[in-house]
């Protein structure tokens, strides 16, 4: 999509800190981070929000999940981090390009 903030960070019209990438997503700091580490995990390819999501996107779904244990211990969370998905404006949802939020450290809420 044309329009989208995040496919723009896909393309590399938009400058982001991109900690991981390959073939299917890409992974880059949020530019207004929540905790002391917060990430976002997005598709490649454009999809608006979980609400979009169907049996063709399994296999994206699946690999992007697969990767945020990884990510986490890559950013010294070893003790375990958070992951949230906002949903439609009444989710919270800003961007719509779907996104999965990867956040931890001492600053996340609910932390003790
Ligand atoms: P949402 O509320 O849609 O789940 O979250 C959107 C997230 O994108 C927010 O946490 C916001 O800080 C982040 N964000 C918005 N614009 C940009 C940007 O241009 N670059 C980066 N890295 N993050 C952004
Ligand atoms: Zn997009």
């Amino acid at each position: 999509m044309s329009d989208c903030l995040f496919c723009k960070i896909v393309a590399g019209e938009i400058p982001s800190d991109r900690v991981y990438e390959d073939d299917k997503m890409i992974v880059f700091k949020d530019i207004n981070p929540q905790a002391d580490v917060h990430l976002l995990a997005i598709p490649r390819a454009h999809i608006e929000s979980l609400n979009e999501v169907s049996e063709e996107h399994d296999e994206i779904m699946a690999h992007m999940i697969r990767q945020l244990p990884r990510l986490a211990k890559e950013q010294g969370l070893d003790d375990g981090f958070r992951t949230i998905i906002n949903t439609g404006k009444g989710g919270g949802q800003i961007i719509f390009h779907l996104h999965m939020h990867l956040l931890g450290g001492n600053k996340l809420p609910g932390f003790h």
